[in-house]
């Protein structure tokens, strides 16, 4: 079993904050993985692992996606990430406290770090942490934040769709158009009323089935069994449920040309990109197409610019997978190998 030291000596990242939170019997680390570009920034994970290093590998390596995602998205940020690997979720004055902890500590980097919500926290967190620290996004509307970044998060999978589209299909329009949306929380529920109202077949499968049936009735769509969810006959699969549903096993199964859905680490291996450029199946790299909701928080909250730049910068994520294609066609490599070389690219 791998020990905080193998994993240090093995990670390529600039700084890890690895603190022992005492009072709640758990682990906070802190991982800054690049502040080439900026600060190191990252989503605060709070979850029960089944060991302290199982929680700080999950935090380096979700730091290291950031890095990419955040240089591909071109905000001047690097990439970070945290991890409250606790014993037991805490709820209450316990949570607060836990968070009030964290935030001392996210103070104490002077802002080398700034964080927002991840797995397991949400904007009521956020909040909290903010009691400490001003160094944290995501916060509620009602505290002055951004509040939910998941219709963020949706437009810009929308606009990644529309470029999917016209890369596969030579035209960005929707209509006549099956999409399945597998995951109708945040994101897939905005994301399937977008394309609803353009004109697209809308499928939503989930695996609370009730969830997946109220969202077809509101947009006129139809919801299809959870499990049928990757075999269904469709032109664009949207994961926006759980990641690694990209698979030596799934692939085969799917009946789509596009790959196009918010869930983050969708490829189960990295080989798996190349299986489904051999299948013919264009697959949208998924730190890249789901960027939006860091893209709006950080705009709103950090930089106070304006809703118009928002939406403007979501239809930039289209633009920058039509780009991210370009590269692949031209070179005869995956978009998700595209994709890391725009990110190389930014960084070097
Ligand atoms: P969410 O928790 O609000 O919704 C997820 C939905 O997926 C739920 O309705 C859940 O019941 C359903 N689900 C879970 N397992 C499923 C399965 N096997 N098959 C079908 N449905 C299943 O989450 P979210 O905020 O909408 O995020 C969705 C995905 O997008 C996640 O992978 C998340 O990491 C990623 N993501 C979200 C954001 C954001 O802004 N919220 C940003 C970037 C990436």
């Amino acid at each position: 079993m791998a020990t905080f030291e193998d994993l240090l000596e093995e990670w390529d990242g600039e700084q890890a904050v690895i603190h022992r939170d005492r009072e709640g019997g758990g682990w906070i680390f802190i991982c800054m993985h690049s502040t080439q570009l900026g600060p190191a920034a990252g989503g605060t994970r709070l979850k029960v692992y089944d060991t302290p290093a199982d929680g700080l590998r999950d935090a380096m390596r979700l730091s290291a996606g950031m890095t990419a995602k955040l240089a591909v998205a071109d905000l001047g940020l690097g990439g970070g990430k945290a991890v409250l690997a606790m014993p037991k979720i805490p709820e209450g004055d316990e949570r607060s406290a836990l968070l009030h902890r964290y935030g001392d500590i996210v103070e104490s980097l002077g802002g080398g770090f700034i964080t927002s919500s991840d797995v397991g926290t949400g904007e009521s967190d956020m909040d909290v942490i903010a009691e400490r620290t001003e160094h944290v996004f995501g916060r509620s509307q009602a505290k002055g934040g951004a509040g939910d970044p998941g219709p963020f998060t949706a437009v810009g999978v929308f606009h990644g769709i529309k470029a999917s589209l016209a890369q596969v299909y030579g035209s960005d329009d929707l209509s006549g158009r099956t999409v399945l949306v597998q995951g109708v929380g945040s994101v897939g529920s905005a994301l399937a009323e977008l394309l609803g109202r353009d004109g697209a077949v809308v499928l939503v499968a989930d695996v609370d089935a009730k969830r997946a049936e109220t969202v077809a009735a509101a947009i006129g769509g139809d919801a299809v069994e959870a499990d049928q969810a990757i075999a269904t006959d469709c032109d664009i699969y949207a994961p926006c449920a759980l990641g690694a549903t990209l698979s030596a096993e799934s692939i085969p199964q799917l009946r789509c040309s596009i790959v196009a859905g918010s869930a983050n680490n969708q490829l189960a291996q990295p080989e798996a990109a190349e299986l489904l450029r051999a299948a013919g199946i264009l697959y949208a790299p998924d730190y890249v197409i789901n960027a939006g909701g860091a893209i709006a928080i950080n705009f709103l909250e950090l930089n106070g610019r304006s809703q118009a730049d928002v939406d403007a910068a979501l239809v930039k994520i289209g633009e920058t997978l039509t780009e991210i294609y370009a590269r692949a066609d031209t070179s005869g490599i995956t978009t998700a190998a595209a994709a890391d070389a725009l990110a190389a690219s930014r960084l070097s």
